[in-house]
């Protein structure tokens, strides 16, 4: 099958979706609420048509749409109105959802590989040949290591079916799991979490004045919440202000009311800064700190004995200490409806688990924590679990990781970082693993929707942990630079091809939604829930057996009773069985009508056909002002003391600072002749995962690198001309973007380009790869990549 979208059709299709998404929400819920019946209408010509409401799969935000059918393709993506996250947006991205569909260069069918690792030659095969070689090579493996089942790992990318993944990864009972989070939101989510109870959300809709730092939401993610940034703090109901803080003058810098040039990895200085104002002038909310507060005063006397003031920060970041004044006075002024913005980006520099305790302790200052205006935990709606298998495997190693052999005593850390958490760190797994390191041997893995050769920084170090494994199982959607390195392919069907997990959205306005499937899967792809069903049923007896051989507690109790008994507790088929519309359905059994509304519109709240209004053409009303939950905890921190926690001792014992400080290694340094390097993402663009949309291409056609102007100009450096970056690790080559909105020793490329794939047409060697030339620098609490931490030089080629 042959489909192509054409780049008119799809703008045409933009265009449409903005006239008419506001009379397409009317007709879908307003006669039918009051009934109960919710029914999908269509405005079409063509006869064999229907809608199915769904979600979008182009990036982590999961917003909901609706997808039109004519004759078996889908021909169209709107956005659906009754999903309170996504408020009935869709954005360029998610319209551009049809070419993953139907992108030509799909993984189609599972394929062995006979080539070179990275070579990208394969054989086409069966499933059950697919599942044979996996079989054969894990029982050699698993009998070879004694039943080690650690010898196996696991790792995944962030997604709906995450989870359908984890559920085999804990039957099969390896200890190694590493999903994105070391290469994503692990420290601003713990830090947030140690300090304040929970990572929040914000409630940018009722803000009188942000401070965005290091985010760029008008440019990197167009969801309603950025509108609620952009707009909100600019319109008369609130006096207030956006304040941008980002080494680059961005998109977001120019919609805001001041930009702060900052140097990069320097935030910490500044927020150290903001709070000696606050403090020094008694700008805080003292009932709420009196209140709310565990150390404040310990807090307050090291912030202020370290003199950290806005004259030392300026030195550090580049910021006037005027600014510096004005910022810390207006943010108290209008809190607690004041958000110093936590962001959903990836560790930058070194000290970032710091900055965001810091960030953390100085909103809640101005009490802005738990409220309307501020930042908010928000309600979830409970969904039910379902069965999963996890059997105790007497030989399985714990996680491979490499204890610190000069800690002190009751001194917790590991050779290069104090904490390991679930998702466990990327960078440090993977170089110990080639360093010979790990405890034990580790001798396969199991990759699902992850592409770390992309997304990992040093991809030469990626590539060789990748050909060091003896079996390497890629579950993807498309020919990723990962899967050029995989021994079995078994190709996912895209998201548009199937139903998912349902999944609870907390927040303000809590929800549940579900991907709904809405044509069948194309050529042999199949969702994971059916490969997981197809590989446990090839794989769960013989890999009991080698248990069988080598566990002693397994002998002993098929002794004392069966072996069919014994190995009830080892099928891994079990937690698979059902189809993923019936356990979505056993999910959401508490509320009475909510599988239907689910498969029916997407989306299911209480009282949903009651609250759901629609205001205007493009306005919407989910809860009424007084039901919607911005305080969940009168106020409170989530922190198990309930308090802010300002001074933690607890992180003292792992050699973490217990309260953030600044220290001489975060200084800004750049060797002279170099350039610091920063990397981020686009609107139009989901990292590597669209980077061979052709639709998405068509909009942004490669990266280009930013350069300063003048030093474009000493450097001879047009627009346009080829620009080869070199860091210590490897080189990439991309356009040059000579620009003043740069500092001159900065350099900026968007993140995603520049793949190694031949089997991407639109992506194979388009741009530079920012992985490529970034360092495996990590941060030292949670081994987290520091991405903005590599000096790098440039030659015009
Ligand atoms: S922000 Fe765009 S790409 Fe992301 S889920 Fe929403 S519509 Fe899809």
């Amino acid at each position: 099958m042959n489909i192509e979208i054409s780049r008119r059709k799809f703008l045409q299709g933009s265009i449409t979706l903005s006239v008419i998404g506001g009379m397409t929400a009317t007709n879908l819920f307003s006669k039918e609420e009051k009934s109960g019946k919710i029914k999908l209408t269509t405005k079409t010509g063509t006869s064999n048509v229907k809608e199915v409401a769904t979600l979008c799969e182009m990036c982590v935000n999961k917003c909901a749409l609706i997808a039109r059918v004519e004759d078996n393709v889908v021909t169209k993506l709107d956005p659906n109105p009754h999903f309170p996250k996504s408020r009935n947006m869709l954005c360029a991205r998610g319209n551009a959802g049809i070419q993953a569909l139907y992108d030509p260069d799909r993984l189609k069918y599972p394929m062995i590989r006979v080539g070179e690792k990275g070579e990208g030659k394969f054989k086409r095969v069966t499933w059950d040949e697919a599942f044979e070689y996996i079989k054969e090579k894990t029982v050699k493996i698993l009998d070879e290591e004694k039943d080690n089942r650690s010898s196996f790992m696991f790792c995944a990318g962030e997604g709906m079916a995450e989870h359908t993944f984890k559920t085999f990864f804990q039957g099969f009972g390896s200890s190694n799991w590493l999903n994105h989070s070391s290469i994503c939101l692990q420290t601003v989510a713990s830090g947030y979490g140690v300090t304040i109870g929970k990572y929040p959300q914000s409630d940018l809709e009722n803000a009188k004045y942000i401070i965005m730092a290091g985010a760029n939401r008008a440019e990197a993610i167009v969801t309603p919440d950025t509108m609620d940034g952009m707009k909100n703090v600019k319109s008369k109901k609130n006096s207030g202000k956006l304040i941008c803080v980002d080494p680059r003058f961005t998109n977001t810098a120019a919609k805001s009311d001041k930009w702060l040039a900052i140097k990069p990895g320097t935030d910490l200085a500044f927020v150290l800064a903001l709070t000696y104002v606050t403090l020094k002038e008694e700008l805080y909310n003292k009932e709420y700190v009196n209140k709310n507060f565990n150390g404040f005063e310990e807090y307050k006397k090291m912030i202020l004995t370290n003199d950290y003031t806005p004259k030392w920060a300026q030195e550090i970041t580049g910021i006037d200490s005027e600014d510096i004044y004005e910022i810390a006075r207006e943010f108290m002024e209008n809190a607690p409806e004041a958000i110093y913005y936590p962001g959903r980006r990836s560790t930058f520099a070194k000290n970032d688990f710091q900055l965001r305790r810091a960030t953390a302790i100085f909103q809640a200052l101005g009490g802005g924590i738990d409220c309307k205006g501020g930042l908010i935990f928000g309600d979830t709606l409970k969904i039910k679990g379902h069965e999963e298998v996890l059997p105790m495997y007497e030989n399985a190693a714990s996680r491979a990781v490499v204890k610190n052999k000069n800690k002190k005593p009751n001194e917790a850390g590991y050779d290069d970082c104090a904490v390991v958490s679930g998702g466990g760190s990327w960078i440090s797994w993977r170089n110990h693993f080639l360093e010979d390191k790990h405890p034990y041997n580790v001798r396969g893995m199991f990759c699902y929707k992850h592409n770390p050769m992309m997304n990992m920084p040093n991809s030469t170090k990626t590539a060789q942990m990748l050909k060091k494994m003896e079996l390497v199982v890629c579950i993807d959607t498309m020919p990723s630079d990962t899967v050029m390195y995989a021994d079995v392919i078994l190709p996912e069907c895209t998201y548009l091809e199937r139903t998912d997990p349902v999944k609870t959205f907390g927040g303000a306005e809590p929800s549940i939604a579900q991907r709904n499937k809405v044509i069948k899967p194309m050529y042999e792809s199949k969702p994971v829930i059916e490969i997981m069903r197809g590989l446990t049923k090839k794989i769960s007896k013989p890999l009991f057996e080698i248990t069988k051989k080598y566990d002693e507690e397994v002998i002993d109790a098929i002794e004392d009773s069966s072996i069919e008994e014994v190995y009830k507790e080892f099928d891994l088929t079990i937690p698979f069985i059902h189809s993923q519309e019936k356990l979505n359905e056993h999910a959401v059994s508490n509320y009475p009508d909510a599988a239907e509304k689910l498969k029916k519109v997407g989306v299911y709240y209480p009282n949903m056909e009651k609250y759901y209004k629609q205001l205007s053409v493009n306005e919407f009303e989910y809860y009424p002002k007084n039901k919607k939950n911005y305080s969940i905890n009168s106020g409170k921190p989530l922190t198990p003391s309930e308090k802010i926690e300002c001074n933690l001792k607890t992180l003292a014992k792992k050699g973490i600072d217990p309260m953030p400080i600044w220290r001489e290694e975060y200084n800004y340094k750049i060797p002279k002749g170099k350039f610091r390097l920063m990397t981020g993402r686009h609107a139009q663009f989901t990292q590597s995962g669209s980077a061979n949309n052709s639709m998405l291409r068509d909009l942004m056609h490669q990266n280009y690198i930013w350069i300063n102007k003048r030093v474009a100009i000493s450097k001879n450096i047009n627009f346009g001309d080829m620009i080869e970056v070199s860091s210590k690790i490897g080189k990439t080559r991309l356009r040059a973007y000579p620009t003043e909105k740069i500092a001159p020793d900065n350099l900026f490329f968007i993140h995603g380009f520049g793949q190694e794939s031949s089997a991407l047409t639109w992506a194979y060697k388009n741009g530079g790869n920012d992985n490529a030339v970034i360092e495996d620098v990590m941060e030292p609490v949670y081994g987290a990549a520091a991405m903005h931490e590599t000096n790098v030089e440039i030659r015009k080629v």
